[in-house]
């Protein structure tokens, strides 16, 4: 276990106005792991996931990928000219390590499922159309959508939809795989096939952090779980320990409000 982790984070901070909801949050991925994040609604577990890739800027704390270069936050923010660049090239250097997977899948609406998917690796990364066609339309198929890649989000039921948006973040080849909630909006008789393919990357090695109120989930899927409770880490390990014999009063608490 002496490998170097895919991803470290340290002590991050992030305040809304005076709501500080990140109060100091350590946060260490290996590769091939699978990270829940669980806790109470309003602990911070959607903000800490914003910041691993830079849709929220933390106001303190850092951030590297395995090999890549380190974020210093607090540092960055304050530097002008030529430093600002560079700092804005290393967030970016971050950004691009992960892609994300919404509570709302965000398809847009007047693009096939194909487009939808080819947009990033063409726009963004500058891939050829026709290899990131072949790539997605790959992809496409290890989700069971083989058959939908010219159809519109709209054709399509919510947890297909929820596929392609994971399929969308795959094309993109990151090293980490975001999860937000994936599976909230979702009426419960589709939360399932969302949940049996997250499994499936989970089983492929993608490396993955997952924010999920579905604790069978992370029970089942996690390699480690992370309990947040009021901007902090409050209890972490591995889901057969806190599952069965949580050593927090608070974990144990929402445990039980829960299961
Ligand atoms: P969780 O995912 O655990 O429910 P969040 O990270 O979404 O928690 O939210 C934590 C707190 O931060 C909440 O009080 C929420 O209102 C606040 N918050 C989150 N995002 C923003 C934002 N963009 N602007 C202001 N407050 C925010």
């Amino acid at each position: 276990m002496s490998e170097t982790p895919l991803l470290t984070a340290a002590a991050l901070h992030k305040s809304f106005g005076d709501n500080h909801v990140l109060r100091g949050v350590d946060l260490e991925v290996r590769r091939g792991q699978v990270v829940a994040l669980i806790g109470p609604s309003g602990s911070g577990k959607t903000t800490l996931l914003r910041s691993l890739n830079g849709l929220t800027a933390p106001d303190a704390g850092t951030l590297a990928f395995d090999g890549g270069p380190h974020v210093d936050f607090a540092a960055d923010a304050g530097v002008r000219g030529r430093a600002a660049r560079d700092a804005r090239a290393r967030t970016e250097a971050v950004r691009d390590r992960s892609a994300m997977v919404f509570q709302h899948h965000n398809l847009f609406p007047h693009r096939t499922v194909l487009q939808n998917v080819t947009e990033g690796p063409v726009q963004v990364q500058r891939v050829p159309l026709a290899q990131a066609q072949a790539r997605g339309r790959e992809l496409l198929a290890r989700v069971g959508l083989a058959d939908k890649a010219d159809a519109y989000p709209r054709e399509l039921s919510g947890g297909q939809q929820q596929r392609v948006g994971i399929v969308r973040a795959l094309a993109l080849q990151p090293d980490l795989l975001l999860f937000d909630e994936p599976t909230s909006s979702l009426d419960p008789e589709l939360v399932g096939e969302v949940l049996s393919v997250m499994k499936e990357l989970a089983d492929d090695g993608w490396t993955m952090v997952v924010v999920t109120h579905e604790l069978a989930f992370a029970r089942a899927v996690a390699d480690e779980v992370l309990f947040l409770d009021g901007g902090v880490v409050v209890e972490q390990g591995p889901p057969r320990e806190m599952f069965t014999a949580p050593r927090e009063e608070r974990t144990r608490q929402f445990l039980h409000r829960i299961l």
